[in-house]
Formats: C-alpha cells, sequence, structure tokens
C-alpha cells in the first residue's frame, strides 16, 4: 500500500477558468504534482524511515527528499487555497487580522503580489503567520517550505513557470493578480490562521514558567 498518495482534486479540472486553464490543471496536476508524489513514495517504498507525516518529512528532510515532499505539501497546500470566485475581501476576525497585520487589507493584497510577481526563478509565495502572530508575506525558493523557518502557512502562490505559462507565457503578474483577485479562498486562510493560532496558544501555555501571570 503507499504511503504518499495524491490527494484528489478540490475542483474540477476546468473550475479556475478563464484564470487558470483546464489545460494548466491537468498539467500541472496530473504531470508534475503527481510526479512528484509518485517518487516519493517509491523512496519510501526502499527507506522505511521516510514513512512519516508528510509535513513532519517535509520540516525534517534535505536534498532529494526534500524537493519531493516539499512540492508534494505545496502543490496540496495550493490546490486548497484556490476556489472558483474567490478573491474579494475577507471579513471578520481574518480581515481584522490583516489589518492589524499590513495597516490595510490593500496593503496585504499589493505585498503578495509584489513578492510572487518579484521572486526570481521557481519558488512559492506565502501568507503566513509569524511567532509574534501576525501575518506576513515571504516566498521560498524551489521546493522549500515555511515551515522549516518557524513559520506557519496561511496561504500559498505557485511561481513556478508550469503554473502559469500555458495561460499568460512570461506575463507571470497576469496571473498572480487573477489568484489574488479571482481565486484566493479566504476561508480557507482563516481556517489556517485559526488553527496556527490554537496551536501557538497550547505551546505557549505549555512552555510558560506560570500561565496565569498574564
Ligand atoms: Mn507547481
Amino acid at each position: 500500500m503507499a504511503h504518499f498518495e495524491l490527494a484528489p482534486l478540490p475542483f474540477a479540472k476546468d473550475a479556475l477558468e478563464p484564470w487558470i486553464g483546464a489545460r494548466t490543471v491537468e498539467l500541472h496536476y496530473g504531470r508534475h504534482h503527481r510526479g512528484y508524489v509518485e517518487k516519493l513514495d517509491r523512496l519510501a517504498e526502499e527507506d522505511p524511515s521516510l514513512r512519516l507525516p508528510l509535513d513532519e518529512l517535509v520540516r525534517k528532510a534535505d536534498g532529494e527528499v526534500l524537493e519531493l515532499a516539499g512540492q508534494a505539501w505545496n502543490h496540496d497546500f495550493y490546490w486548497r487555497g484556490l476556489r472558483a470566485g474567490g478573491g474579494g475581501r475577507p471579513v471578520g476576525t481574518l480581515l481584522a487580522c490583516l489589518e492589524a497585520s499590513f495597516g490595510g487589507f490593500a496593503s496585504c493584497q499589493r505585498r503578495l503580489a509584489e513578492a510572487a510577481k518579484g521572486h526570481f526563478g521557481s519558488g512559492w509565495a506565502w501568507l503566513v503567520l509569524d511567532s509574534h502572530d501576525r501575518v506576513r508575506v515571504t516566498t521560498t525558493h524551489d521546493a522549500d517550505n515555511p515551515m522549516r523557518h518557524g513559520l506557519a502557512p496561511l496561504f500559498t502562490i505557485d511561481v513556478w513557470e508550469h503554473a502559469y505559462y500555458l495561460d499568460v507565457q512570461d506575463e507571470r503578474a497576469r496571473y498572480v493578480e487573477a489568484v489574488i483577485d479571482h481565486l484566493i479562498d479566504w476561508d480557507f486562510v482563516l481556517v489556517n490562521l485559526e488553527r496556527a493560532s490554537r496551536l501557538r496558544a497550547a505551546l505557549a501555555c505549555h512552555h510558560a514558567p506560570s500561565a496565569g501571570a498574564l
């Protein structure tokens, strides 16, 4: 039985049109993403020490295993952060948190867009929660992941060329803007934010010398 398996796409392959075409999703999910997962699974078949939960492997691995595990994790997270009819403006707790972190929602959108457009080469642009419970924008190269740098991922944009080249060729900015304006699922971001905050709070209580002092 496989240890690492490709999760089903959370939407139909043409669901993100016209922003991300069905052919892009077909190749990106069906070949690139599938390829990373299947290769990782073959390595795990030969080496039982790799049969860990995927996020644990992403934190610990290096070399080829990190490349495959990171790409497997990042792509799964990427698909789940997108939805048809997404984008727009979040509300409630999430909006308040983004405003507090960036000084305004427009500034959050702008920072994420600039990071994704400006990242040199292959990689990922992220919204993350840092250790001070602030939302930040960061980028990682190749298969790297913010969890390896003490940051909790909230959302990601794949900026490898295979994510957008069929749709907009070298115009990465058009893809990035479409993702932010039309596809980002803010409910997914909120779920990740709440989970990361709860984990932080639990760890803080656990480590605090006198938890009631604050
Ligand atoms: Mn990709």
